[in-house]
């Protein structure tokens, strides 16, 4: 108000009886008034709406914008009572006449309104209490997994959760006003008659009633499901029923079932583990929950080195009893809280939740290698499985589960590569190597169908005559861009990805044909022995193909010798020595690479047919002129003695090594000494020095031949 009569007046109206009840500010500007009702609460705004620096409407509105919680009380004169009203109609709780703000009328308007505010008050707060009951009563409805539905004291359904809604078939909105019997059709399941109402029994008992035993609910398109539960009265606000409730859920099998279908949709059926989807779900929270704690997470993939060649040899009924052994003892040695995988096949993947360092991991990788180790003892059969391990770590190796699954994934790979039963963390060097074995696989497929392989033959000289006894045949890539290429670059691809096998058949028909125009040439030629993969082998008709291709040639079996490695015999299957018991049979001769690199055990020795023992070229190395200490080679050499085989000594490459081995009555050596891995022209060149009647009318080399080409170093 900003003339100071009309201010005088209204403090003195206010200053009656009532004084003690108002507080009265006065100020004279909208300005001033608008400031005030920033920083403080009132509960009534007198306005005048004529002020110097404020009128009419414009006025009443910035002071009721700024106003949250008190009451607008506009003055008016009686001349523009219009815009008073106007003002009351836009949210001001009352107006009143200037000359009528006496001391009668004055209190009373101020007395009403801050009642009516005072009321208001409560009312709002009570409003949203009940409201943030009823919410919290209706997502409770929406979201438990029971049925619920209600209807008032005539049986009038007034309420279905979805879960009601879905088990009767009635939306809620359809539902709503209709009879209970028509939503809630229920049948006794043995009579089929109509069963009682449950909801009207519960209101006339006034007490909650469990529904009839064996009742089934008919949902609006008919099919029928068996129910349980009970329904219970409502009561008002006086304590009087006004309605009932009724809760039920699928009693019958179905639910089982879709529980079970859950289940298995998660789990592999064999083991019982956890499959591909559940891991990969809980790798996501881990993942998550690691972030949010700064943990780290080891995932490790897992494959059984030998599982193909058991399965094979075994069957599939022991393969499966297999696999669930190694799921058992996989899960026993990790903890609750980590998650155990069947990827498919022989492949496993663990979760480790908790690993403070990667050498936790690589603890626990070893601790599952040492566990699988035990033998499996299963329907009879003493089974040995190994284990290659691919291990990646959050948030190292990857933050996203793609990214950790595939770098495990080729960390395993990497594991096997290197000669498999071991774990093998993951480098980002890798996925480089990824590429580069996706370059060199393509490579292998153009070089097979473009002929790219060449063979090359290294003289192998009894050391006791020098003369040249034998021959193993190596394998070469005349590479377009790389030039004349080794096995170490691709054998181990070759093998990965299956490749190896048309290579080797394509290279033992090779060889047998070469063997065959150098006999046929009237060369002296030597046995030559052929490196055979273990892929090869498990081939089971590799006897077989083999035979085939010695009568399609006509050359004799004894020109051929068969290497094999120590790590296929320890994959210790029925099938493996069969078929070698056939090659054998054959007259192949069978010889054991690089020896002294497996596990073979003398018992493994004893019981397959092998000719030779082939020393591993490592063992050259012990050799040290001057010094003594070399037991182990002269125990390998032994060993073979003992069997009674040939033992070949690989990588002679100097005169100790030689001097050496004749002390140790080793029979045979192979090496750079006494000649390099040469191309089939210049060894038929050393072939052709030799010349032996004999051995051209036989066609088994006999092994007092005299040969053409000695070792005269
Ligand atoms: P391996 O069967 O142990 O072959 C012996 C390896 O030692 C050959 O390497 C040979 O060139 C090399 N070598 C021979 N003398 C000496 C020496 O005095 N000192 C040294 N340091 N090394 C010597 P290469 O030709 O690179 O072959 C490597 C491996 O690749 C072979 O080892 C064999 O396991 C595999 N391989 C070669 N050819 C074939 C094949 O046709 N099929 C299959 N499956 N594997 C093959
Ligand atoms: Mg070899
Ligand atoms: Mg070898």
């Amino acid at each position: 108000e900003d003339d100071p009569v009309d201010a005088g007046l209204i403090r003195d109206a206010l200053a009656g009886p009532e004084a003690g009840l108002f507080h009265v500010e006065w100020v004279t500007r909208l300005a001033d008034a608008l400031d005030r009702l920033e920083t403080e609460d009132f509960d009534v705004v007198l306005l005048d709406l004529t002020l110097p620096d404020g009128q009419g409407i414009e006025a009443f509105d910035r002071v009721f914008r700024a106003t949250t919680d008190s009451l607008i009380l506009v003055l008016s004169a009686t001349s523009d009572e219009e815009t008073a009203r106007r003002a009351v109609q836009l949210g001001a709780h009352d107006y009143l006449a200037k000359e009528h703000a006496d001391a009668y009328w004055l209190p009373r308007a101020l007395r009403y309104v801050t009642e009516r505010k005072s009321t208001e008050r409560v009312l709002r707060a009570a409003e949203e209490t009940l409201f943030a009951e009823k919410e919290r009563a209706r997502v409770m409805l929406e979201s438990i997994g029971d049925a619920v539905l209600a209807t008032d004291l005539q049986g009038n359904v007034i309420y279905l959760n979805p879960v009601a809604e879905e088990m009767t078939g009635w939306s809620r909105e359809e539902a709503l006003g209709r009879t209970l019997a028509e939503v809630f059709n229920i049948i006794d399941g043995t009579t089929r008659e109509i069963a009682s109402n449950p909801a009207l029994r519960a209101i006339e008992q006034d007490q909650t009633v469990g529904l009839a035993m064996d009742c089934i609910l008919i949902r609006r398109d008919g099919v029928e499901t068996a129910i349980e539960d009970s329904a219970a009265p409502i009561h008002d606000q006086d304590g009087k029923v006004s309605g009932a409730v009724i809760v039920f859920h699928d009693g019958s099998q179905s639910r089982a079932i879709t529980d079970k279908m859950a289940y298995m949709a998660q789990h592999d059926v064999l083991t019982g583990l956890p499959n591909r989807l559940l891991l990969t779900e809980r790798l996501d929270q881990m993942i998550v929950l690691a972030e949010r704690h700064h943990k780290q997470l080891a995932l490790l993939f897992l494959d059984l080195d030998n599982f193909k060649d058991i399965n094979d040899a075994l069957g599939h009924q022991i393969g499966d009893l297999l696999l669930q052994s190694v799921a058992g003892r996989l899960k026993g040695c990790v903890r609750a809280s980590d998650t155990v995988c069947r990827q498919g096949g022989d492949e496993f993947v663990i979760l480790l939740s908790e690993i403070e360092q990667p050498h936790d991991a690589s603890r626990i990788a070893e601790m599952l290698r040492a566990s699988l180790a035990v033998p499996h003892f299963i329907e009879g059969h003493e089974i040995h499985v190994n284990l290659s391990i691919g291990i990646s770590l959050y948030p190292r190796d990857g933050e996203s589960v793609e990214t950790l699954m595939q770098n495990a994934d080729l960390a395993m790979f990497h594991a096997k590569a290197n000669g498999r039963d071991r774990h093998q963390f993951f480098r980002s060097e890798m996925n480089s190597r990824a590429l580069d074995r996706m370059f060199i696989e393509g490579g292998l497929r153009r070089a097979l169908k473009q002929e790219e392989f060449l063979l090359h033959y290294q003289p192998q000289v009894d050391l006791d005559s020098g003369a040249m006894i034998g021959a193993e045949v190596l394998i070469r890539w005349q590479h377009p861009e790389r030039g004349l290429t080794y096995p170490a670059y691709f054998i181990g691809i070759a093998e990965a990805c299956g490749l190896i096998v048309p290579i080797g058949q394509w290279m033992l028909r090779e060889v047998v044909r070469q063997v065959q125009a150098w006999l046929d040439a009237g060369l002296c030629a030597v046995p030559v022995s052929v490196n055979i993969s273990a892929m090869e082998f498990r081939n089971e008709r590799f006897p077989e193909e083999l035979a085939l291709l010695l009568e399609e040639t006509g050359l004799a079996p004894s020109y051929l010798e068969l290497e094999v490695t120590e790590s296929y015999l320890m994959q210790d299957s029925a099938a493996s020595e069969r078929t070698l018991a056939a090659i054998r049979g054959m007259g192949v001769r069978l010889a054991i690479d690089d020896f002294g690199t497996g596990y073979s055990s003398l018992s493994y020795l004893k019981r397959f047919p092998f000719d030779t023992l082939k020393i591993d070229q490592s063992f050259m190395q012990d050799i040290i002129p001057g010094e003594d200490d070399t037991t182990l080679i002269s125990a390998v050499i032994g060993i073979g003695k003992t069997l009674r085989q040939r033992v070949i000594a690989e990588g002679v490459e100097t005169q100790e090594q030689l001097a050496f081995l004749r002390t140790r009555h080793c029979s045979v050596g192979q090496g750079f000494l006494f000649s390099h891995p040469l191309p089939a022209e210049d060894f038929a060149r050393l072939l052709a020095g030799r010349d032996d009647p004999l051995s051209r009318r036989l066609p088994q080399p006999p092994s007092h031949a005299r040969p053409a080409w000695h070792f005269t170093g």
